[in-house]
């Protein structure tokens, strides 16, 4: 794919016009490009009468020419495909490896190891996405919380009631090869091309199932509501496994968890491994008018037709911590999405179109081993400190109804909730609390020194319709399972700790990226099981 960068048009411009401008600039001939997309638009506001700033992706009909144009202007970049050849390696596993936890990095850890040929086994504790859906809408409806099936947990993992966005920043070859997965299953087109691609919850777990079809007919086995509980070893290597639905002979074992699951940390823990303290953030939620974010966001141009859906993404370093949002979902909705009884807990998610009212975004601060004394026990005791304050300050309004109160209010401790435009959209119902009690003090401020600092980027982000629900606690796991180099735990051989749980990845994206390269490391090691 050729990428052509820098083209500003006015803002009557259209795409047609973007996409000749590309072409001329990069010297294609029309009749060589089998398609055009715009990868990126943008608005410049900062010299006088606004522009719209584009990327213009281009696809060859013979894609073995582009190299042929790298060099047509400084704005042309080319994006190439990802090679993944692995070769198996010759020491023959004994027994299938078997990947525990089926979100992105399960997912894609079990499907590179299903198409070399290994049939892996996958243990997922939560149920498939069917059941899953059902679940997660019986709590939003009724409040009673299934600890296995929820916004965490179940087929697809975390990030399948999300916004879907696959941006990262980790800029690592195999993202194209995840790319390609998902438009093999599914996923709408223009995650190609775009820049910043995302699919939507709607969207997105279409292609969570079919990718999981493919590893069921590559011989993959899926053992879904079973949940890994204990290890087997002897001298230093992995032999088996423990779980709620048997035992299983097992030398190789992706443990791709997630950073949700802390009866497994405990479990880990509990059996010798030594878990690290690893930065995290907490705090709550924002939610603004759409339309007020992009009218800070475009300027004269919010509105116009051709822009994508504005988003922000702020961070402002307060002494030494750092205030950050984080997860931004336009036109989204904030979710309930505790996996504990009693515990609430925020997160974000959208649907492919958009199309909500609210614009939606975590307001974080970060926290590490410094405050925890190194002990990853309290960091996790913290997480569900806050969260069980949370749960009590909302009580009031049902179970699992959150915290809420207009930013200004936060700003000044006074814990006061008006609802004007900005209605929120926590689907459990919101109460009127005073946030900065249910943190510590420090952070509180740290915080508040945040967002006033957020007011000068974002015009009206203090506003005093703008409401903030809380907490946010499960911004990325608490803990790290130390690996060495050839991505094997440092303490446990055959033990293949990988993806956001175990503090290698944080998103969709680098988690399901993280489950390629540990797959890669069992394919270059092994060969297939027998059988
Ligand atoms: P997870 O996705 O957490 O998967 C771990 C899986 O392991 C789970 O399915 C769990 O049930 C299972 N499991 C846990 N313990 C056990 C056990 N003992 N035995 C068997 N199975 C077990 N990221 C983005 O990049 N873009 C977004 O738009 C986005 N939005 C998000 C919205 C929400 C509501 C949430 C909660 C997260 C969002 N994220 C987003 C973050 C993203 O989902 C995670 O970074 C990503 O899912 C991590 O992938 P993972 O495979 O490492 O872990």
């Amino acid at each position: 794919m050729i990428l052509v960068r820098d083209i500003r048009l006015p803002l009557s411009a259209g795409e047609p016009q973007a996409f000749e401008k590309a072409l001329h600039l990069a010297r294609i001939p029309r009749s060589k490009a089998a398609h055009l997309g715009v990868a990126r638009l943008s608005v410049d506001a900062r010299h006088g009468q606004p522009k719209l700033v584009y990327t213009i992706a281009v696809t060859l009909k013979d894609e073995g020419e582009e190299s042929a144009y790298a060099g047509a202007s400084p704005c042309v970049a080319i994006r190439g495909k990802t090679d993944l050849s692995v070769q198996n390696g010759t020491q023959r596993l004994p027994h299938r490896p078997v990947v525990c936890g089926l979100g992105p990095a399960g997912l894609f850890a079990a499907l590179l190891l299903a198409r070399q040929g290994y049939k892996p086994i996958v243990l997922e504790r939560g149920p498939a996405l069917d059941e899953r859906v059902k679940a997660v809408e019986h709590f939003s409806a009724t409040g009673e919380l299934d600890p296995n099936a929820n916004i965490q947990f179940g087929e697809g993992g975390a990030g399948t009631f999300s916004d879907g966005k696959l941006t990262t920043r980790i800029g690592d070859e195999l993202c194209g090869f995840v790319t390609e997965v998902f438009l093999q299953h599914g996923a709408p087109a223009e995650i190609a091309w775009k820049q910043k691609p995302h699919v939507g919850t709607d969207l997105l777990r279409g292609v969570i199932t079919s990718i999981r079809r493919e590893i069921e007919a590559l011989g993959g086995e899926v053992h879904f509501n079973t949940a890994l509980t204990g290890f087997e070893q002897k001298n230093g290597r992995l032999t088996g496994i423990f779980t709620t639905g048997g035992t299983f002979p097992c030398e190789a074992l992706v443990f791709a968890v997630g950073h949700s699951a802390r009866d497994t940390f405990g479990m880990l823990m509990d059996s010798g491994l030594v878990l690290e303290c690893k930065p995290f953030s907490v705090g709550f939620r924002a939610e603004h008018l759409q339309s007020e974010i992009e009218k800070s966001l475009y300027h004269e141009a919010a509105g116009h037709p051709a822009l994508p859906r504005g988003e922000y993404q702020l961070s402002q370093h307060v002494g030494d911590r750092c205030v950050y949002t984080f997860c931004m979902c336009p036109g989204g909705q904030v979710v309930a999405s505790a996996s504990e009884t009693g515990h609430v807990v925020t997160n974000g998610m959208s649907y492919h179109a958009r199309d909500g009212k609210n614009a939606n975004a975590a307001v974080v601060v970060s926290v590490g081993a410094e405050d925890f004394a190194g002990d990853p026990r309290r960091a996790i005791a913290f997480q569900r400190e806050l969260e069980a304050k949370a749960y009590a300050a909302g009580r009031r309004g049902g179970a699992y109804a959150a915290p809420a109160e207009n930013v200004q209010s936060f700003l000044e401790g006074k814990g006061q909730l008006n609802i004007g435009r900005v209605e929120p959209t926590y689907d459990r119902g919101v109460v009127a609390a005073d946030l900065g009690a249910l943190l510590p003090g420090e952070l509180a401020d740290t915080l508040r020194a945040g967002l006033r600092a957020y007011e000068r980027k974002i015009a009206g982000y203090t506003a005093p319709e703008a409401i903030l629900t809380g907490l946010e606690t499960r911004t990325s796991s608490p803990v790290r399972l130390k690996r060495e180099e050839t991505l094997e735990s440092a303490q446990l051989a055959g033990l293949y700790p990988c993806g956001e749980g175990a503090g290698y990845a944080g998103g969709i994206m680098s988690a399901a990226v993280d489950g390629l390269r540990v797959a890669r490391v069992i394919i270059g090691r092994y060969a297939p099981a027998e059988g």
